[in-house]
């Protein structure tokens, strides 16, 4: 049965606002997403107010489940700051309540601390890492995928969260396709494909819709899939960023509580470029760089193995040397990485006793060992 915005819209109006009326004529809401069953939209209100709203997004969210048909909600609370106006108030602990954090009530005080400090862990999860690059379509969503299946193969407990707003791949890359359910405590159940808790945006929205978001929303959403979702224990949870080093990704480094980052570069110079530049990001907000992985960093045949350096191949490596960051290895472009990932079946999981498998476990080794004293079976 397919859910209407009207059906929505009706079901908020039986919701009161701080603002003395009814949601729906509180001018706070964004456009409603309502396809499959799935809702999503978001309350955007002044990050002084945020705290008055967080009781109006919970309701709003029960109204919208009551709806017969539908199967996942997904309201956002965002909260921007006007220029000028008052600080806002230090978010309160979480008390492992869903909901939305405002975007901006945990930002960190600027230039200082250690990220652990103010960021408030996940249950369950010794370690959240990133996977990011500087621009998009260097692998790194593949690479991601294969890294956490790499960490996998050491004995590791593994999740994935698709943060790649802009673009979740990870549907794509996994096959996967369903909608996640949610248990009783009305957290999201993360699908599970090779061994690994998987959670993406994708799964919730229409890819067009998680585009058209604004840096706000795209951090609520983030934070919603990290807070909100059954991840049970795991010893790492992967990251995959979106790509590039603006607003949103800065604001998604800083309020996530990383334990470290791995850069995906190919070896182009204009990429490397970029990969400066996130470096330069997550130095900004004190998470370590665990090291930069090169990929399509040469052309393997795949009829005779040659190997063609016809990037000019190295340049990671020597930047990675000069900027003092760990180089963890470099990935070929091959015909069967491609094919894999795109069939959904990614290289590390279908070809295990295969070339581009191995390479993927040794940067997991490396990946693991600088997690030492993080995750206890390092
Ligand atoms: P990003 O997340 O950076 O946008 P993706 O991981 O989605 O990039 O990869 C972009 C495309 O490149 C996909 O079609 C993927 O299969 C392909 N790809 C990624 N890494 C490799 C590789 N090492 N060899 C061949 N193809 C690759």
């Amino acid at each position: 049965m397919s859910v209407t915005q009207q059906q929505v819209l009706d079901s908020l109006a039986r919701v009161q606002s701080p603002r003395g009326v009814a949601l729906p004529h509180a001018n706070v809401l964004s456009a409603i997403s309502a396809s499959d069953g799935k809702v999503f939209f978001s309350i955007n209100v002044d990050a002084a107010e945020a705290r008055a709203w967080e009781s109006v997004r919970a309701e709003a969210e029960a109204a919208v489940r009551s709806i017969p048909g539908v199967t996942t909600v997904m309201v956002a609370l965002t909260a921007e700051r006007k220029p000028g106006s008052a600080p806002p108030p230090p978010p309160q602990p979480s008390r492992g309540a869903p909901g939305v954090q405002p975007a901006h009530a945990h930002k960190p005080p600027q230039g200082g601390g250690s990220p652990m400090a103010r960021q408030s862990e996940i249950p369950g999860v010794a370690a959240v890492i990133a996977v990011a690059s500087g621009k998009g379509g260097v692998g790194k969503s593949t690479t991601a995928l294969n890294l956490a299946l790499g960490l996998r193969d050491l004995g590791l407990k593994v999740g994935l969260l698709d943060a790649d707003i802009y673009g979740p791949s990870v549907p794509r890359l996994t096959g996967l396709r369903d909608k996640p359910e949610l248990n009783d405590e009305r957290k999201m159940i993360p699908l599970r494909r090779f061994g690994l808790a998987i959670m993406s945006i994708g799964f919730l929205v229409e890819e067009e819709t998680a585009m058209i978001w604004r840096g706000p929303m795209v951090m609520s959403a983030v934070t919603q899939m990290l807070r909100d979702v059954e991840w049970g224990k795991l010893d790492v949870l992967v990251v995959d960023m979106p790509p590039g080093t603006g607003d949103a990704q800065l604001t998604l480094a800083q309020n996530v509580p990383l334990k470290g980052a791995v850069i995906v570069s190919t070896p182009q110079d204009l990429s490397l470029i970029d990969a400066r530049r996130g470096l330069a990001m997550f130095k900004k907000v004190n998470v370590p760089v665990l090291g930069i992985v090169e990929n399509m960093s040469y052309f393997q045949c795949p009829h005779c193995g040659t190997r063609s350096d016809i990037f000019g191949h190295g340049g990671a490596r020597h930047e990675a040397e000069k900027l003092g960051v760990p180089f963890l290895g470099e990935i070929p472009l091959h015909m069967a990485i491609r094919a894999t990932s795109d069939a959904g079946n990614p290289v590390v999981d279908s070809e295990p006793e295969g070339p581009h498998a191995a390479i993927y476990r040794a940067i997991a080794g490396q990946v693991r060992d600088q997690l030492k004293g993080v995750i206890a079976t390092a």
